[in-house]
This record gives structure tokens, sequence and C-alpha cells, in this order.
């Protein structure tokens, strides 16, 4: 399989005045394949919307790599940059203020292709503008409507058709249904389902709940306080969760069987999530985790690929500490 995105060992601290730094991203790895969802799943100050906004060179990284299509985004001149930004696009959560309230439908999805200079004539722009209205399911009699005129899931099918206007490989959808009503969210995962098979778009879909990726993921990353814990595949991830946050996370999703939701063991997560300028030392999560141990406080877990494609950090399952008090399950 294609890689189409590769983040290697991506840092990204912001510089709080008198505070020191905020570290939002530390250290994160994976890579997404060509034409797959990949869901990145955490509480929200994560770190998540900074990696997918460091992916599209919004921000500059502290350290790391990022490889779209085997360029480094980062090292790339403003111009070549330019002519990168057409394949990556991004959703946001909150489509109205993403949206210009004061610019027309037909302004808003036109806009991407004015700024690349796409179409010599008005008439091809226009009828580019209807052909993605009709792709996201709205009516070309709203090209002179402005956004306040629509609901919450018609702004965001105009959010996707502004994001489809330049052709682009890979969608970085940052929340896209967070904000919406639940009989809503399932018609936008719907559209983006059928935009992704007719178009092979690839996704990074960020949310901060492992119940909306689940529908829409092939492969989850769990982030807690700016670092990766767990990457596996969609189902791996429900019947095998490892890490102890991504189980708390899991227990946390409603089960409609009430037998099941009965039966069935909550983990609650004691105190408060602590401050990404001050994380604790060793394992990010060991202020929080019901099975840390004395080494989770000195030293940091390793990212490790413990099954084919199941990665995670935390020394349950660390190989490198063999000799470790371990009270987890011993792997061979
Ligand atoms: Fe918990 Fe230790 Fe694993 Fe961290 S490394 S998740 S503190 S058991
Ligand atoms: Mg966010």
């Amino acid at each position: 399989e294609d890689k189409i995105l590769e983040v290697k060992n991506l840092v990204k601290y912001f510089d709080v005045e008198k505070a020191g730094f905020l570290k939002a991203v530390n250290d994160v790895s994976f890579h997404i394949f060509k034409g797959e969802t990949y869901g990145l799943v955490g509480e929200s100050g994560c770190g998540k919307s900074t990696i997918g906004r460091t992916i599209l060179g919004l921000y500059d990284k502290t350290g790391g790599d990022v490889w779209f299509n085997f360029e480094n985004v980062h090292e790339l001149s403003d111009k070549e940059q330019f002519a990168l930004y057409r394949k990556m696009q991004m959703i946001f959560q909150d489509p109205y203020a993403s949206l210009n309230p004061r610019s027309t439908i037909r302004e808003i999805i036109s806009e991407p292709l004015e700024v690349h200079g796409i179409f010599k004539k008005k008439k091809d722009q226009m009828n580019r503008v209807y052909e993605l209205l009709e792709e996201v399911g709205l009516s070309r009699d709203h090209v002179n409507r402005y956004p306040h005129e629509f609901s919450g899931g018609q702004r965001q099918r105009i959010g996707i058709a502004r994001a489809l206007a330049l052709n682009p490989d890979f969608i970085i959808a940052d929340e896209p249904i967070s904000a919406l009503d639940v009989s809503v969210q399932a018609q936008v995962v719907n559209l983006m389902k059928r935009l992704q098979a007719e178009k092979g778009l690839t996704f990074l879909f960020i949310a901060h709940d492992l119940s909306m990726v689940k529908q829409f993921s092939d492969r989850i990353g769990v982030m807690y306080l700016g670092n990766l814990v767990e990457e596996t595949s969609g189902e791996a991830l429900y019947e095998n969760p490892l890490h102890p946050y991504t189980k708390a996370l899991l227990s946390a999703i409603p089960i409609p069987d009430p037998d099941i939701e009965e039966k069935r063991e909550r983990i609650i997560l004691e105190g408060e999530l602590p401050s990404p300028i001050n994380p604790p030392s060793g394992c990010v999560f060991r202020t929080r985790c019901p099975m840390a141990m004395d080494i989770c406080k000195d030293v940091k877990p390793v990212w490790q690929e413990i099954d084919p494609g199941h990665r995670v950090a935390c020394h349950l399952y660390d190989t490198n500490y063999k000799d470790s008090p371990r009270t987890g399950p011993q792997r061979t």
C-alpha cells in the first residue's frame, strides 16, 4: 500500500510567555495510506488539531518531519507549498465560523478556484461551482444565498464543497460533525464516505469521541496529552484495546443493549487532565492510570508495534523492560 502522508517524530511546542512551553505535540509518528480514513481521537487539548494544522503548514513544526506524497512539507519553498495545498484541504468543526458571513455561497466555493487561477472564463468557474453543489447534495438555486440562511448540516456541506473545489487527494476533517445534531451527523459522515469512494480521497478524521470515528475509520490513533498512545485498525481497537486510556474511553461509550451495558465494567478516570505546560514525567497518563507502576514515573514508554499494525506506548506491553514489575499480560 502507498503512503500518502508520513508524520515522523513530530514535535510542536507553543511559547507561552513566562509560563514556558505548551507541549502540544510530543514526538508523534504515524502514517496514512492512500484512500483510507485515519481517525485521530482524544480529549480536547490533546494536540490532535495542532497535528492537523502542522501537517497543513499552518503552524511551523518544532521538530520532526511531515511527508506528503514523499515531499517534506516544511522544507518546500512558499511557491511549492502553495502548489501542494491544492492537494491537501481542511474541513472545520464549526462550518459557520469558517465561512465568511458576508460572502455568498458562490463566492465561498469559488474562492479557492480564484486563488489558484483554475478557470479563465467565469462561466466555466460557475459550472464548477454548480457541479460541486450537486456533489454535496445542495441545490444550485442556493448560490446567491449567505451562510446564515442554511442549517448546520447544510453549512458543513458548503464547507465540504469548498474543500473539494481543487480536487484534493487528502482532506483533514477536524471534528466535522461534533457541532451537528446527532440526526445530521450520519448524513455528513455518509456524504464523506460517498465522496471518498467516488474520488479515492484520503481522510484524517479528527474527533474527541471514539463513537464518532467508529463508523468512518479504517485505522484509529488515540492521543493523550500530546502523545499517541495506541494505534490499530478500527475493529482491533474495539475488540482488543490495550492501552489503559483507550480502555477507559471505550468504557464510556454507552452500549444500546441493556444486558451488556449492565454487566460492563465502567472505568472512571480519576483526577484532572494535567497541563500540557507541565506534563507528568515518564508516562504522560500515569497520574490517571489505574494500572500505573513505579517504572511509569521515571521512564517514558516507547511507541512499539506489538502485533502487526497494533502499536501502543505502555510499559504493560513493553518488551524492553522484561524485568520490570509488570502487572499486565506477559507477551511472548
Ligand atoms: Fe499506565 Fe504505566 Fe501504561 Fe502509562 S505506562 S498507561 S502509567 S501502565
Ligand atoms: Mg480541536
